[in-house]
């Protein structure tokens, strides 16, 4: 755990149940939100992009699995 407020336990779950279903329960350890990863690493919220993907993003907002396929 990174030394960072602690989001909350409902807001947790809520991302480590997003992470679970889509194979990777380590992305609940990224950042949850773009500013507290400082713009320089990616997070995870555990919403949906508007492509519909559960995937890290960067800080354009993008997912990771939007910027592999360009959309
Ligand atoms: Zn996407």
């Amino acid at each position: 755990m990174t030394h960072r407020d602690f989001e909350g336990w409902d807001e947790y779950n809520r991302r480590f149940t997003a992470a679970t279903e889509a194979g990777h329960p380590e992305w609940v350890r990224l950042a949850a939100t773009n500013k507290e990863a400082n713009g320089e690493r990616p997070y995870f919220t555990g919403r949906e992009c508007k492509h519909g993907h559960i995937s890290p993003r960067y800080k354009s907002s993008k997912c990771m699995v939007c910027g592999l396929h360009g959309l």
